[in-house]
């Protein structure tokens, strides 16, 4: 399920295009070569291909089928990945079909909403939200990661 695709469309042209859950790099527009949104959904077994090692940070959503306001913020968080393509990907988990990462996550509410940089939660919050507010959300957790690369003298400690 790894080579799972989605159809996308191009937001400067308009279209379409074929875009894969997991890849090198930033998905492409093949007419106009502007940065696609990126939009992938992703499982217990495909999270750490499509999420962990993604190279941009993940807006990573868990969301559940019977779950009212999770089909409220889908469109906003797709708005957001629209807005910020070529700086993050989101990443839609189904909660009950991935029962090993909610328990990892420990998911209590849903949606879920968290931003992962190279498979690290560096900001995590509950309930939906508004596009503006979950933008300005995801805005200050990349510019959080940005201060803390650059400032910090670095983090050794390993066991
Ligand atoms: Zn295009």
């Amino acid at each position: 399920m790894s080579a799972a695709t989605r159809t996308i469309r191009c937001p400067n042209c308009q279209k379409y295009n074929r875009v894969p859950a997991a890849a090198q790099g930033v998905p492409k527009c093949g007419n106009c070569h502007r940065p696609l949104p990126w939009i992938a959904d992703a499982d217990d077994a495909g999270f750490a291909e499509v999420a962990e090692q993604a190279t941009i940070p993940v807006l990573v959503d868990l969301w559940a089928t019977w779950c009212g306001p999770c089909r409220m913020v889908s469109p906003a968080l797709e708005k957001v990945a629209t807005d910020l393509a070529g700086r993050i990907k989101l990443v839609k988990v189904d909660v009950d079909a991935s029962p090993t990462l909610s328990r990892r996550f420990e998911v209590q509410a849903v949606p879920t909403l968290m931003v992962l940089d190279r498979g690290e939660v560096i900001a995590r919050q509950a309930g939906a939200a508004p596009a503006p507010a979950l933008r300005q959300w995801v805005d200050r957790a990349l510019a959080d990661r940005t201060s803390t690369t650059a400032g910090s003298p670095g983090s050794g400690g390993t066991p």
